[in-house]
């Protein structure tokens, strides 16, 4: 699979905060966050879309998910909305396995809007990585 932005990130050859790692995946705050917290959890092989992985890969990559939906809850205190793009047409703009998962605190329903997005200031978004590291 051709390199796009998270290969670069797995490789660090560029930064990220990165609040989960193991040998198989990753996890790291999204720049442009719909809440504070927003993570984008991704499998270190280079798969486009949930359809392209193996099932025990895949089921694997959930249990990452899980673990911290459950670390957020505890930690923030917030409700979860977990999604994934897959495709072009599902509005997925990295060609590479991603599961969003965004904290929630209200029922306000920002969902896909770019005005809809936050942003960390200053060093908050360190601040956020450290508060939520795994
Ligand atoms: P999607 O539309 O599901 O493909 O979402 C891709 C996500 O990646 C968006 O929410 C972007 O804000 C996020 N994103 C893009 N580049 C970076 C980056 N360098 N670090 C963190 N998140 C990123």
């Amino acid at each position: 699979m051709a390199d796009n932005i998270f290969t670069k990130i797995i490789d660090k050859e560029i930064p990220a905060s990165i609040v989960y790692e193991d040998d198989e995946f990753l996890a790291f705050l999204d720049i442009m966050p719909f809440e504070k917290g927003h993570t984008l959890v991704i499998p270190k092989e280079g798969v486009e879309t949930i359809m392209d992985m193996g099932e025990e890969h895949y089921l694997r990559m959930q249990k990452v998910v899980l673990k911290i939906a459950k670390h957020y809850r505890k930690t923030l205190g917030c409700s979860v909305n977990i999604w994934s793009n897959n495709g072009g047409a599902a509005e997925q703009l990295v060609p590479h396995v991603h599961f969003h998962i965004i904290p929630r605190f209200n029922c306000d329903k920002k969902y896909d809007k770019l005005e809809d997005r936050e942003s960390y200031l200053g060093n908050e978004m360190e601040l956020y990585r450290k508060r939520l590291k795994l």
